[in-house]
């Protein structure tokens, strides 16, 4: 037997079944009409963004980076919630313009941007955060096409990493952004050029569940942040600091400590000279926003015995719901938090059980001899912390099943 993650907090059983959003899962099963299904609490959310507000320092900025999860209704909704979007493609761009979201909160990031992608995002009024110098000039030349000075951010290249996060995007020799030694002479260049200048963007890592190692990070940043705006002799008027708050996926996994954060956070932004007075601050924040208010939901198709393993054969998989498969991003396959949606009160959860999906592929596994209660064809599997990198990360064209009903609570 292999132990699961822990199920997020918020979910029980009526009737013997889990209920999701005040609702049974045979209820939503029935709305989309099929299985399989994602479906969002939008209500969770809600409740996850007003804590997290409550614990981080009023003048922080919460932004809501959309790769994490850019199913459109959800989008409408967080345009309500959250002070800006983070994009990274111009499919994201007009996404979150159709969201309802002012271009003006909305930050594009990402390597490899083409000149469609960033004259479109200088139309819009969006802030494009810098990955290159060469992408500087592409930049410039593209706002005096469009007779309009462009905003621009950069993407600072860090010399540090987030500590135990689960993927490193700082640190060293990176695809992402641009080393911090370089940034000083590019600003100058940026106001220079007559440029709006909108100041740094620094992203250490993602999914880290230690606050010290958050809150070291954040310092660092902070503190990058101060030398590289003094170094370029410019103000600073915006700094995004990154995220990278996780939540537990996995065994042993515990919730990141958001209240210590906050207050660290706190107090190294009042400590900040008073030359930073009126910069504004923001974090950018994917799955700890959306992840544990997403449940997969799966019809069991087949049980079977292999050489005495028991395999659960379910009617999704990796084509949507890739990371619980373990291929997105981790290095050990561990096992997500499943549960049989229709039984989620059953006791006997001691049958040792393989769920796989329905792909003819070796890695489409999704909960490695778990203990569950014995399955019957028909029964419903959910897997839990699907609200993140689920839909919007999985290869859903592989072999050719239907994509799954998406449906915001
Ligand atoms: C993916 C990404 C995020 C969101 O990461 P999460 O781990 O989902 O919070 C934030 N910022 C940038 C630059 C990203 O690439």
């Amino acid at each position: 037997m292999k132990p699961m993650g822990p199920i997020p907090p918020g979910y029980e059983a009526r009737d013997g079944e889990l209920v999701i959003a005040g609702q049974r899962a045979s209820h939503w099963i029935a709305q989309a009409g099929r299985t399989p299904l994602f479906v969002y609490d939008g209500a969770m959310i809600d409740r996850r963004i007003a804590y997290l507000r409550s614990a981080m320092p009023a003048r922080l900025a919460i932004h809501y980076a959309i790769k994490a999860n850019s199913f459109a209704p959800l989008l409408a909704r967080m345009t309500g919630l959250v002070d800006g979007f983070d994009v990274a493609s111009g499919g994201e761009l007009a996404m979150a313009m159709s969201a309802g979201m002012d271009a003006a909160r909305i930050s594009f990031a990402g390597p490899g941007k083409d000149d469609a992608e960033i004259a479109a995002a200088i139309a819009a009024g969006a802030t494009l955060n810098l990955e290159s110098a060469r992408e500087l000039d592409r930049a410039l030349a593209a706002g005096e096409r469009l007779g309009i000075a462009p905003r621009l951010a950069i993407r600072v290249n860090p010399d540090f990493d987030l500590k135990g996060s689960g993927m490193k995007m700082g640190g060293g020799a990176k695809p992402f952004g641009i080393d911090a030694a370089r940034v000083p002479a590019l600003v100058r260049r940026v106001v220079e050029a007559g440029a709006e200048w909108r100041g740094f963007h620094i992203f250490a890592g993602s999914q880290a569940l230690d606050a010290d190692a958050v809150i070291e990070t954040q310092a660092q940043t902070l503190a990058l942040a101060v030398r590289l705006s003094e170094d370029a002799g410019v103000a600073l008027p915006h700094c995004n600091l990154g995220g990278g708050f996780g939540i537990p996926y996995f065994p042993g996994d515990t919730p990141l400590d958001i209240a210590a954060v906050g207050a660290a956070l706190g107090e190294a932004l009042a400590a900040l000279p008073g030359a930073y007075a009126d910069t504004h601050f923001a974090i950018e924040l994917g799955r700890y926003l959306v992840g544990e208010a997403g449940v997969y939901l799966s019809r069991v198709l087949d049980v079977k015995d292999s050489h005495g393993e028991c395999y659960v054969v379910i009617d999704g998989g990796l084509h949507h719901q890739l990371a619980a498969s373990g291929n997105f991003g981790t290095v050990v396959k561990r096992n997500y938090p499943v549960a049989v949606a229709n039984r989620f009160d059953a006791s006997a959860a001691d049958y040792e059980q393989t769920v796989v999906g329905r792909l003819c592929t070796p890695i489409d596994r999704l909960a490695d001899k778990v203990a569950l209660p014995p399955i019957a064809d028909g029964d419903v599997i959910a897997i839990f912390c699907a609200g993140a990198y689920g839909a919007s990360a999985s290869p859903a064209a592989f072999l050719g099943h239907a994509p799954a009903v998406e449906i915001l609570a």
